[in-house]
This record gives C-alpha cells, sequence and structure tokens, in this order.
C-alpha cells in the first residue's frame, strides 16, 4: 500500500467525508445543475461543505469534482473549463482541510458505455488522464475512483490515476441482484477486488447504492477477497421521494451504529455517501472513540 495511506491507517480506522452533491443541494444547487461548475461559480458554499466536514472530524476529504471529466462536463457545456474546475476543486478543499486533513480528489464515472461503444477505451482513458493530472498537479494528496458500475471503465480510471504517483483508492457500487451485491453490471465484490487491485489500486472499497446495513456483508468480502482495508462510503439508508425530492431518512446515530460491525468486517475508512452530512461524521467520530 501507498505510504501515505500507511501512516493514516497506523493509528486505527480513517474517518473520511460525507456526502457533497446532497449538501450543495441543501445549499441552492438545482437538481439537474453541474455541480462541479460551482468551483467556479459558488466557490464559498463548496468551501462552506468542504470546511463542515473537516470540522466534524474527517481525516479524509474529498473534492467537488465528481463529474468533472470531458464527457460529462461536455454535456453541460463546460467541456472547455475543465482544467479550471479540477483545479478549483482540489484548491478548495485544501484551503478547508489546511493541516488539518489530506485531500483526495474525486474521480466518477464518464456516463458512457463502452460495452455499446458509445466511448472507445482510448478516449475513455485519456479523459480519465487529463482530470487526473490537473488534480495531482493541483496538490491533491491521493485519488478517489468512485461510484463504479463497470469494471472496464473503472480499470481505466485507476490507471490514469495510478500515472500521477498520488495513492489511488477504487470503490464500485453494488446495488444490484437479489442480495444487492453486484454492481449494475453484475460484477461481484470478489470480482471487482481482482480487477482493481490489478489496475493498481492501493485501497479497494464501496461508495453509494445502498444504505450501511448492507455495507457489512460486502465489506467483508471485499476484505476477505483483498486482504487489505476496505474504504466504505454508505448511502443514509434508501432514498424516499418527497414532494418531488429525494429524500434519506436515516439518522446519523442509526448509520454511525454501524462502525463498530464495519470495522470488525474489514473496513479501515469510513465515510458516508448519499444523504450523510456532516453530523454524520461527527456520530461515526464518537463510536470510533467508544
Ligand atoms: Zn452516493
Amino acid at each position: 500500500m501507498h505510504a501515505t495511506l500507511d501512516t493514516l491507517l497506523s493509528h486505527g480506522p480513517v474517518v473520511t467525508d460525507g456526502a457533497w452533491g446532497t449538501q450543495l443541494q441543501s445549499r441552492g444547487l438545482p437538481v439537474g445543475a453541474c455541480p462541479d461548475a460551482w468551483n467556479l461559480h459558488h466557490a464559498e458554499a463548496v468551501e462552506a461543505v468542504a470546511r463542515a466536514y473537516v470540522e466534524a472530524g474527517s481525516q479524509i476529504i474529498l473534492t467537488n469534482t465528481f463529474g468533472a471529466n470531458r464527457f460529462i462536463l461536455a454535456r453541460h457545456d463546460l467541456a472547455d473549463r475543465i482544467v479550471e474546475i479540477n483545479r478549483a476543486g482540489v484548491e478548495i478543499s485544501r484551503r478547508a482541510a489546511g493541516a488539518r486533513a489530506k485531500v483526495f480528489a474525486s474521480m466518477g464515472p464518464s456516463g458512457l458505455m463502452l460495452m455499446t461503444g458509445e466511448v472507445s477505451e482510448d478516449d475513455l482513458k485519456a479523459g480519465f488522464s487529463e482530470q487526473a493530472g490537473t488534480m495531482a498537479a493541483a496538490g491533491a494528496d491521493g485519488i478517489v475512483v468512485e461510484t463504479m458500475t463497470d469494471p472496464a471503465e473503472a480499470r481505466l480510471a485507476v490507471a490514469a490515476a495510478k500515472e500521477t504517483g498520488l495513492p489511488v483508492v477504487a470503490c464500485m457500487t453494488f446495488d444490484s441482484g437479489a442480495k444487492l451485491d453486484r454492481t449494475m453490471m453484475g460484477t461481484t465484490p470478489e470480482q471487482a477486488s481482482e480487477q482493481l487491485l490489478d489496475a493498481g489500486a492501493d485501497v479497494i472499497g464501496s461508495n453509494c447504492g445502498q444504505g450501511v446495513a448492507g455495507f457489512v456483508e460486502i465489506c467483508r468480502r471485499l476484505h476477505a477477497a483483498c486482504g487489505r482495508a476496505v474504504w466504505v462510503k454508505a448511502n443514509a439508508g434508501l432514498p424516499e421521494m418527497r414532494d418531488g425530492k429525494t429524500h434519506y431518512a436515516q439518522t446519523a446515530e442509526q448509520f454511525a451504529a454501524y462502525v463498530p460491525q464495519l470495522v470488525a468486517a474489514g473496513s479501515g475508512f469510513i465515510g458516508g455517501c448519499c444523504g450523510t452530512s456532516p453530523e454524520f461524521i461527527r456520530a461515526v467520530c464518537a463510536r470510533l472513540l467508544e
């Protein structure tokens, strides 16, 4: 594993951050708008989210760059701002983190399907290399490839991230199949582990898709397969629609109650995904101190 990660883990499980998208929405980001563009036009709001996680106890915070690849930005007519958006995303998190937290830059999927030929492997790799290189140059401490469902795409993103020399975390989303233990493409935790490690990931894990209860078994299987500390970022339960808005009903306390089980299952990096907030991170920190 990368030395940065070993140092972090030497003091026990590492607390990461919670959701960004739902936090930005609560600060006025319209549904369907490009969250990554807020790095340019609403930097104070993005920094407020980052700062709230650092103050809640996050030892690693991510960046508001999940969709800042050339494929997604093109849909918002922002492909020509890719360097600025990624650079600003890292700089905002750096300002919020100071010396108190590490900044791991977020890389999400392209939104395009390799299997149907919507995008080629070469183009996908070039797009991920562009984003990873920009974020590394801006001062990221690591890169998190997340919410991946296609192992072929995940491998290309991990390979691009590895080129920077930074530690790389790679996460897939398991929310399909009768037991919710497969990605949308049918990949199991064991298959994901093999693919992601082979592509060069230092840490593997899972984020998004389902609530924390379902992550215990997924974490156990990932840990059994990889033999390393697993990265876990679960949602705040399953989303419900209320008044046309997505709502997550789980409380921070209910979420954090699973922390001992996650640690026992091999999790070394614990945070939250959609619907979680700084309050969840505070509750996770409190559980780890018990
Ligand atoms: Zn999520």
